[in-house]
């Protein structure tokens, strides 16, 4: 029996719809294994959105998302919208949606294939195999804590100010999500934060280890200060299993897990919301970690693997459809293995192909497996 999805496709701007596209072709590839079929609703966001209704997100595409299964989208901006007013830049569309459809847990998966290993700004041997999680609270901490600003002292000089705060509810769904992950994964989680100089953090610290004894005894729980996790990533990133931090260290150890993969192109990203007690649904919203190249948008040389990779986490965490996942995953792999590459993961001995190459590669793949 199949079953029927819904979902929001949200291209955006740049090289969204390019590599788009590509994704849609696997979506099709999905629904030709009769597994699931779906329904599918596509809308404008970011830049278009502001272009063709002069928000970078309506209020309907709002109830849209919030109705579907799961939201899959591109990336928003560029130097067109540059001058647009703050609040209605093409980031606050994304902001907006991540918000309102209270997705608050961030997976950022740092794995290694090893056709790339060499693209690694590390030594072959730290890199090869990585396979790590990072799950970054990414609604709350420092970025929305409250009192912030910038106030005249009154001696004239200036005093910004901003506010690291998390509640225990905060920290345990996140924690949540972490440690059903690591049950997947290694069964593993590391604890990141500041406990030594941080009071947030310290809370942070004891939460983690509350939620482990009485609801994940069977998961191994470490903790770590997040300067330390920083080192640890670029000595020895293969320690590692699922780490889960707050929003700022999140937000930078992420960035450093990611380059350790060695491309932006190849990069996809989950946000996941609470579980409904009573339908046992979560809002999932999917999207590559770059945003819209401008410098390569309608050149058609994109890589569109971050896209179908971002497909590939929706359709595990949103749909539980795990082979299909896993069967896009190791298409991946073989094309990245031996088929010619796009010019942002090139190497000699190669052709250089576009980005719907890219995708009849991938397509080409996953039909023979
Ligand atoms: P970017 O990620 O768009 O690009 C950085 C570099 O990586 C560029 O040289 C680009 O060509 C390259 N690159 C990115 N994705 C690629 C891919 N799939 N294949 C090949 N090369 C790729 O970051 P940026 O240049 O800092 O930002 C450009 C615009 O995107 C800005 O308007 C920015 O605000 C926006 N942005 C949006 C998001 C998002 O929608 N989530 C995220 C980051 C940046």
């Amino acid at each position: 029996m199949t079953a029927n999805k819904s979902l929001l496709l949200l291209p955006g701007d740049g090289i969204g719809p390019e590599v788009f596209a590509q994704a849609k072709r696997v979506l099709d590839w999905v629904q030709k294994t009769g597994r699931a079929s779906f329904t599918l609703h596509e809308d404008l966001v970011g830049g278009a959105a502001i272009d063709a209704y002069g928000v970078p997100v309506t209020d309907a595409t709002i109830a849209k998302a919030k109705e579907v299964d799961a939201v899959l989208f591109g990336s928003v901006g560029g130097p067109k919208w540059d001058k647009v007013s703050f609040d209605i830049r093409p980031e606050a569309g994304l902001l907006r949606l991540r918000q309102e459809l209270q997705v608050f847990a961030n997976l950022r998966p740092a794995k290694v294939f090893d056709a790339l290993v060499d693209n690694s700004s590390l030594k072959p041997e730290l890199v090869r195999g990585l396979d790590i999680m990072i799950v970054r609270e990414c609604i709350g901490g420092v970025y929305f804590g409250e009192p912030r600003g910038i106030e005249t002292l009154a001696d004239g000089t200036e005093r910004g100010v901003n506010t690291e705060v998390y509640t225990t509810p905060e920290i345990l769904r996140v924690g949540r999500v972490a440690f059903d992950l690591a049950r997947k994964r290694a069964n593993r989680v590391c604890s990141v934060e500041k406990a030594n100089v941080m009071e947030s953090g310290l809370l942070w610290r004891r939460v983690m280890a509350r939620l482990q004894a009485e609801e994940y005894p069977d998961v191994e729980l470490t903790h770590m200060y997040a300067d330390n996790c920083a080192m640890q990533l670029a000595k020895n990133p293969k320690q590692f299993d699922v780490i889960v931090t707050g929003n700022l260290f999140g937000d930078l150890l992420s960035d450093l897990a990611a380059m350790l993969t060695g491309s932006l192109g190849l990069l996809p990203s989950a946000t996941l919301g609470a579980k409904d007690p009573v339908t046992g649904r979560r809002a999932g919203f999917y999207e590559p970690i770059h945003g819209s190249a401008p410098d390569i948008a309608g050149k058609g040389v994109a890589n569109p693997i971050a896209q179908i990779l971002s497909l590939a986490l929706l359709l595990r965490y949103s749909f539980d459809m795990e082979d299909e996942a896993l069967a896009i995953e190791q298409a991946v792999e073989r094309v990245l293995a031996k088929a010619g590459r796009t010019p942002d993961i090139k190497i000699e001995g190669r052709p250089v192909i576009s980005t719907s190459e890219m995708g009849d590669a991938l397509i080409a793949e996953l039909e023979a497996i």
